[in-house]
């Protein structure tokens, strides 16, 4: 609709470019990474870990990336969702598609388990399920050497890991355990980042990339509190603050 006179006055044409400049300033990420892909780890036919209730992994992963993607769209982030249908089942179009959407950043959202020799046998809603005990808990960052980017990548998984901690988190420890886990080095031992050289959708990321290991969903406890949204709301806040603060 235009009712005369069409054309804006030169006073108000500025006070617009001025205020259109201000709402693009406004939505500019606060750190410097403009495009971030958020890549749902698994999918509907390989689900992940099944949790001590008996949900796939999958589905855990794939709530928390629709967090995580209104937690940087609101900081002015362009998320790339990744795998979110459930039907990627190759590791390789991961980081491909990212490449391609021109992501600066790869974050592999995923939930934990441990060896099935820890598993122990309960009954869940007339159901036998797993679960593992209170030595399996907390997130666990990874970076692969093997990334071009990895130094990059590293330091967002400690700013990510400093932020989850700094919201009431706990890194596990058990994967650089010998015997509970794979003896993974510790990049970073005080924010929960370890090296994984060959993790596949790291390794082939041309960009920096990280896997994020939320919490252990096979843990009882630990489940029930991820499966809150409140819980992941949390999570999305603490890990879009270190990608802001990383990428700066
Ligand atoms: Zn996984």
């Amino acid at each position: 609709m235009c009712f005369r006179p069409c054309a804006a006055p030169p006073r108000f044409a500025l006070a617009l470019l001025l205020w259109l400049y201000m709402g693009m300033a406004w939505a500019a990420p606060v750190g410097g990474f403009v495009v971030v892909a958020l890549d749902a780890g698994h999918g509907i036919k390989s689900q992940g870990a099944i949790s001590a209730r008996g949900v796939p992994e999958f589905e855990f992963n794939r709530r928390l990336v629709i967090a995580l993607d209104a937690e940087l769209a609101k900081a002015g982030i362009r998320p790339v969702l990744i795998a979110v249908d459930g039907n990627t089942e190759d590791l390789l179009s991961r980081p491909r598609k990212a490449r391609e959407a021109g992501a600066q950043l790869f974050i592999s959202v995923h939930h934990d388990s441990a060896k099935a020799r820890f598993h122990r046998d309960w009954q869940f809603e007339g159901k036998p399920r797993k679960f593992l005990d209170d030595r399996f808990r907390g997130f666990s960052l990874f970076v692969s050497r093997n990334n071009p980017q990895w130094p990059l990548a590293l330091k967002c998984a400690s700013a990510i890991g400093a932020q989850l901690i700094a919201s009431g988190f706990r890194p596990s420890r058990y994967h650089a355990d010998p015997v509970l886990g794979s003896a993974r080095e510790f990049a970073d031992e005080a924010n929960g980042v370890h090296f994984f050289d060959n993790l596949a959708v790291l390794r082939n990321a041309t960009m920096p990339g990280l896997l994020v290991e939320a919490g252990v969903i096979v843990n009882r406890d630990e489940e029930a509190q991820l499966a809150h949204p409140a819980t992941q709301q949390r999570i999305a806040t603490a890990v879009g603050a270190g990608i802001a603060a990383c990428g700066s």
